[in-house]
C-alpha cells in the first residue's frame, strides 16, 4: 500500500499500538509501522512521524489522538511530547544531541523500517550487495574487498574478518559453514539484539555474502533464547528471503545455494566462545576446547567455519555497496567503520548508540549521553562487560578503538558501556563481575573453575570487612595466574575487572580493608 504518512512505533506498547490501530483514522493514507529500537531507550516509548521526522518521547495511549490531530492532519509538532534539554525543545530526531553526534550506519534502518516486511528492506537498497557479489564479483574479489576494508570482528577480539574468510576459503575440505554469534551475553549489552530485532535482513545478507565468498551452503545463527522477538523476526526474515528467491536453491538463478538455520542458546555465557558455540549447535554440551585446530579449520561439525557476530555481518553489505575505500573514511586507520555501544548506568541518556571508531569517551558520556545522572562527578566506565576493563577519568579523551584500548589493558568487547559515578563502590563492581564469571565458568579447566571461586571468596570477604592487605596481593596473584593459564577467553579475561579496579582504585580497596576490619 502507498501511504503519505507513517507513524513509527519503536517498541511494542500495547496501549499505544491499539490507540493508533493498523491504518488508523480513515480518509488519510497513514500507515502504522512497528519498527525496531530507535536507540533512545531512556525516553521510550518513542513515536516518530514520517516524513516530518517529529520524534515524540514517553508517549502514552492518551497522547495518540492529539498526535494524529496535530502532526498527521495539520503537520505541526505536539510541543509537550518533544524532547527537551537545557530549555531547548527538539522537533526532529536528527537535531537531538543524543542522535546528532552519532554516525548510524549499522543501525541506520533500526527504528525506520518495518523489520517484519522484506519489501521495506528492499526499498532502502536491501539485498543489492548480494546481487552485486552474485552477478559482478568472484568469491575471491569479495574476500579481497573485505580484507581491504580491514573490517574487524565486532564481537570482542577485533580479529580481521577478511582474513578469517580467506582462511576458510583455502581449506581443502569443501563442506564449509557460516555461523553467526547472536549469543550476546554481556551484562549491559543489547547491540546485536537491536540489529536482529530492527533490521534482521541486513545480517542475513551479510551471512549470505560470507557464504558465497567462502563456498558455504549453510549458515547457522546462534541466538540466545532470552531474545524471543529477535528469534521470531529472524525466522520471519528467513521465510521471506526464501520466498523471494534470495535463500535456498539456485539463488537469483546464479547456481548459488545457501540456507540459514536458527539455533537457540540456553543462556550459557560461555557459549559465546567459538568452540563452545559450535559444540552447542551440534547438540553437545557447550564447552570450549583446546586450539588448534581453529574454527576456520575445524569448526561446526568439524568443518571449516566462518564465525562472526551479528554486528560484523551487518557491516558487510555496506562495504560491498560502497567499497573498502569509503569504509576507511570512517573511524581510525587501524579500526575503520563504526561501533555500536549499549550506553547504560549512571548517564542521563541511556540507550543504543553508534559512533565512528576512535570517538572518545568524553563525547560519548557528555555529548551523546548528556552527562552523568544528577550531575554527580564521573568516576569510571566498565567497557566490554565482564571481559573488558575499567576506564577512568584520565581515560576520558582516549580514542575508543581496538588498538588504543589494548594499550590500556581493556577491550571493546561486544560494546557494553556501563557508566559509574563517584557514589559507585568499585570493590562492589569487581565483586559483581567476578560473581558473574564465576557462575558462568563451565568448569572444564582448573584455573578458571577454582581460581574464580577463590577470587570471589576474597572479594566477598573484603566487602564484608573481613579482608586484609594481603587479600589484595592474593587477588593480583590469582588474577594473573588465571589470565595466563585458563583455557578460553572467558577465563583469560575473568580477572580483568578486578585487576583494573585494583590498579585504578587501590585506595578504595584499602579503605574497605582498614575501615571494616
Ligand atoms: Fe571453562 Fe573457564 Fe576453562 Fe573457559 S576458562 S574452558 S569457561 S573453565
Amino acid at each position: 500500500k502507498i501511504y503519505d504518512r507513517f507513524v513509527e512505533l519503536a517498541a511494542k506498547e500495547d496501549g499505544v499500538e491499539v490507540a493508533f490501530g493498523d491504518e488508523a483514522h480513515q480518509g488519510i493514507h497513514t500507515g502504522v509501522k512497528r519498527s525496531g529500537c530507535h536507540g533512545f531507550c531512556e525516553m521510550g516509548p518513542l513515536v516518530r512521524i514520517e516524513p516530518s521526522n517529529y520524534l515524540y518521547i514517553k508517549v502514552k495511549e492518551d497522547d495518540c489522538d492529539e498526535i494524529f490531530e496535530e502532526s498527521i492532519y495539520n503537520d505541526r509538532p505536539v510541543e509537550r511530547l518533544l524532547y527537551e534539554s537545557e530549555g531547548v525543545k527538539y522537533e526532529t530526531q536528527e537535531k537531538i544531541p543524543f542522535y546528532a553526534k552519532q554516525t548510524r550506519l549499522v543501525l541506520k534502518n533500526c527504528g525506520h523500517i518495518d523489520a517484519e516486511n522484506i519489501d521495506e528492506y528492499l526499498a532502502v537498497g536491501g539485498y543489492r550487495a548480494l546481487e552485486k557479489v552474485l552477478f559482478d564479483m568472484t568469491p575471491q574479489e569479495v574476500i579481497d574487498e573485505i580484507l581491504e576494508s580491514n573490517l574487524r570482528g565486532r564481537g570482542g577480539g577485533g580479529f580481521q574478518t577478511g582474513y578469517k574468510w580467506k582462511q576458510v576459503a583455502r581449506q581443502k575440505e569443501t563442506e564449509r559453514y557460516v555461523v553467526c554469534n547472536g549469543d550476546e551475553g554481556d551484562p549491559g549489552a543489547f547491540m546485536d539484539r537491536s540489529v536482529m530485532e530492527g533490521d534482521p535482513h541486513k545480517m542475513l545478507e551479510g551471512m549470505m555474502i560470507a557464504g558465497y565468498a567462502v563456498g558455504a551452503a549453510e549458515g547457522y545463527i546462534y541466538v540466545r533464547a532470552e531474545y524471543p522477538l529477535a528469534i521470531n523476526r529472524l525466522k520471519l526474515a528467513i521465510a521471506q528471503a526464501n520466498e523471494a528467491g534470495l535463500l535456498g536453491e539456485n539463488i537469483l538463478g546464479t547456481g548459488f545455494h545457501f540456507q540459514i538455520h536458527i539455533n537457540r542458546g540456553a543462556g550459557a555465557f560461555v557459549c559465546g566462545e567459538g568452540s563452545a558455540l559450535t559444540a552447542s549447535i551440534e547438540g553437545e554440551r557447550g564447552m570450549p576446547r583446546t586450539k588448534p585446530p581453529r574454527t576456520v579449520e575445524q569448526g561446526l561439525f568439524g568443518k571449516p567455519t566462518v564465525l562472526n557476530n551479528v554486528e560484523t555481518y551487518a557491516n558487510v553489505p555496506m562495504i560491498i555497496n560502497e567499497g573498502a575505500a569509503w569504509y576507511h573514511t570512517i573511524g581510525t586507520e587501524g579500526s575503520p567503520g563504526t561501533k555500536a555501544f549499549a550506553l547504560t548506568g549512571s548517564v542521563k541518556n541511556t540507550g543504543l548508540i553508534e559512533v565512528p571508531m576512535g570517538t572518545n569517551l568524553r563525547d560519548i558520556v557528555y555529548d551523546i549521553g548528556g552527562g552523568v545522572k544528577n550531575d554527580v562527578p564521573f568516576k569510571a566506565v566498565q567497557i566490554g562487560g565482564p571481559s573488558g576493563g575499567c576506564l577512568v577519568t584520565r581515560d576520558l579523551d582516549v580514542k575508543l578503538d581496538f588498538d588504543s584500548l589494548k594499550k590500556l589493558g581493556a577491550m571493546i568487547g561486544s560494546g557494553g558501556l556501563v557508566v559509574m559515578d563517584e557514589n559507585t563502590c568499585m570493590v562492589e563492581v569487581a565483586r559483581f563481575f567476578m560473581n558473574f564469571t564465576q557462575n558462568e565458568s563451565c568448569g572444564k579447566c582448573v584455573p578458571c573453575r577454582e581460581g574464580t571461586k577463590r577470587m570471589l571468596e576474597i572479594l566477598e570477604d573484603i566487602v564484608a570487612g573481613k579482608g586484609t592487605e594481603e587479600s589484595l596481593t592474593m587477588l593480583e596473584e590469582l588474577g594473573e595466574a588465571i589470565t595466563n593459564t585458563a583455557l578460553c577467553g572467558l577465563g583469560k579475561s575473568a580477572a580483568l575487572p578486578v585487576l583494573s579496579t585494583l590498579r585504578n582504585f587501590r585506595e578504595e580497596y584499602l579503605e574497605h580493608v582498614v575501615e571494616k576490619r
